[in-house]
């Protein structure tokens, strides 16, 4: 076999045409199957502009290779595209992803442990044969170069005429160009080499960012409470990858939601995430910032509302059964429960039950001395090993998905084992509800709110972090959950069934958190804006 390789020879022209060929369309079949799904061909011109196109996006691949197909440089660095390429096209064909900085934030910010779960035999198998191959059988063949003279005369002229060719059939269909370039402007982060060269240098550009000074938001915020009578205690559970749409308590035909159900709490029907991934929308839901001005950088070198509280004097405590905090934890106390010693009820060696999230939050609300701050960071329905998230008993939907490679499972199977999470979920939150109830002392109260939500297979589309401006309603969709203690109502003025009927119509975001809980928390800010506060409305009398 390596004897036939080695025999192998080809002219440099003849080469680079192949690669250009080979980059351009089969390492490129997820560019070229979202332009089939969004190009109509109707008129003569559409026929033009999708010709055109072929040479558009086959010129720059030529141009490129014709400078980098040099002796010692071709084959590392054409090696070195091909199996990044490779890998790329499979999850944006396989999971309808698109590749941007924040992909690349979450790819470089990602535990090992996530990683492996997006490893598939089928996953292996594409990037080998469509990565590994097609590199082995590059090292083993001889690339014969003209001489320099004539080497640089035949590629300058050919690049000359391409150059010539793309210019024109760009100028013959300019409006097309431009109009399906507004329309799919999300098209370029498919394109294969340019979407993650590009994003890589945009998240290296940012990370050199470092040596920013930190911005401290208000160091004079302090607690201002209606009365003092009662300690606040309030838990913010932070979820994961749970879609709004599948909660039973909003509208969802399975009953996801046996616990949640009996329980005195209010579901806020129109929720929208900040982002569709873990790594920006956590930082964002904790920032000052809305979604429109956020910026994971500056987030990093800014005080966030944990930041605000623990100034103001609560005691903060952050629990972490997911993929980290992302800084938003940095400057309080946190526990990460994967590793942490009192959990081998709910955990293996790879990942932990949500559970474990509450075991021992009793006696830790015992022993409180002071208002407090908990967040509990769900692993909730992290994909796409959905079965993973949840113990046997709450097998209860079926027949379930229970592999990793979600694309061999039919739909049902899919969405039954993700219910499976749900209602794992919904068990979880109930039973820190019925936990916080056993201090009735407390000014006591909880909230769950999705990071982002999932898709599930509509259109294709599989888990989460799409472009936001194009993600569907299933990956920005997110449930928001309250309960509040009676003495919370009553001790902070809040009419909980006027919070019930605002819930079902008005729209609210990840925007809200920020300034709600500065309200709820009962902190004196500067920072404050009260238009975002959720409660303002049903507020009976205003904040001191
Ligand atoms: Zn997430």
């Amino acid at each position: 076999m390596t004897k036939l390789l080695s025999k192998l020879a080809i002219d440099s022209r003849i080469l680079i045409i192949i690669l250009t060929l080979y980059f351009g369309f089969v390492l490129n079949l997820s560019f070229w199957r979202f332009v089939s799904g969004h190009i109509e061909i109707g008129s003569f011109q559409m026929v033009i502009f999708a010709f055109s196109l072929i040479f558009f996006i086959l010129t720059p691949f030529y141009l490129l290779l014709s400078i980098v197909t040099l002796p010692f440089l071709a084959k590392p660095l054409i090696t070195l595209f091909l199996l990044i390429s490779s890998a790329a096209n499979y999850y944006m064909y396989e999971f309808g992803v698109f590749i941007d900085t924040d992909m690349i934030t979450n790819i470089f910010e990602t535990t090992k442990r996530e990683a492996f779960d997006l490893i598939t035999v089928w996953g292996f198998l594409w990037v080998f044969v469509t990565g590994v191959v097609p590199s082995v059988i590059l090292a083993f063949t001889t690339i014969r170069y003209a001489s320099v003279k004539r080497e640089l005369k035949i590629r300058i002229l050919s690049a000359a005429a391409s150059l010539l060719i793309l210019l024109t059939t760009a100028a013959a269909s300019y409006k097309e160009y431009t109009s399906f370039g507004r329309n799919n402007r999300e098209v370029r982060k498919l394109l294969n080499t340019i979407n993650y060269t590009y994003s890589t240098v945009r998240y290296f550009q940012r990370r050199a960012l470092t040596n920013r000074e930190f911005v401290r938001l208000d160091p004079d915020a302090k607690v201002a409470p209606f009365k003092e009578s009662h300690k606040t205690v309030v838990v913010l559970i932070v979820g994961e990858t749970a879609r709004a749409d599948n909660f039973y308590i909003n509208g969802y035909e399975k009953n996801t939601n046996p616990n949640l159900a009996k329980q005195d709490i209010i579901s806020f029907k129109n929720v929208l995430s900040c982002g569709t991934a873990t790594a920006i929308s956590v930082p964002c839901m904790f920032s000052n910032a809305d979604r429109e001005y956020f910026d994971v950088t500056s987030a990093k070198y800014t005080e966030n509302l944990l930041d605000i509280a623990k100034n103001a004097g609560y005691d903060i405590f952050w629990r972490d059964n997911d993929d980290g905090c992302k800084g938003v934890c940095d400057r309080v106390p946190t526990e990460n429960m994967l590793g942490s010693k009192n959990s081998d009820k709910f955990c293996d060696k790879e990942s932990c039950f949500d559970e474990v999230l509450i075991e021992g939050l009793e006696g830790y609300l015992s022993n409180i001395t002071k208002d407090t701050l908990i967040i509990l960071h769900a692993m909730g329905s992290h994909g796409p090993t959905y079965y993973k998230r949840y113990p046997d008993e709450f097998k209860v939907f079926k027949p379930t998905c229970d592999t990793a490679q979600i694309q061999n499972c039919s739909k049902e199977e899919i969405v039954n084992t993700y219910d499976n999470t749900i209602l794992y979920t919904d068990y979880i939150i109930s039973k820190t509800i019925d936990t916080l109830r056993k201090f009735p002392d407390f000014e006591s109260g909880l909230m769950y709110i999705s990071d982002h939500g999932e898709s599930l297979g509509e259109n294709n589309v599989y888990l989460h972090g799409m472009p936001y401006v194009i993600a569907p309603k299933e990956q920005t969709k997110v449930p928001m959950i309250l309960w509040m203690s009676e003495n919370m109502q009553k001790q902070d003025y809040i009419d909980y069934s006027c919070m019930q009927e605002a819930a079902k119509t008005d729209a609210y975001s990840h925007d809200n958190i920020f300034h709600s809980f500065l309200g709820l928390l009962e902190i004196e800010t500067k920072v404050y804006k009260k238009e975002y506060d959720i409660f303002k409305k049903c507020r009976t009398k205003e904040l001191p």
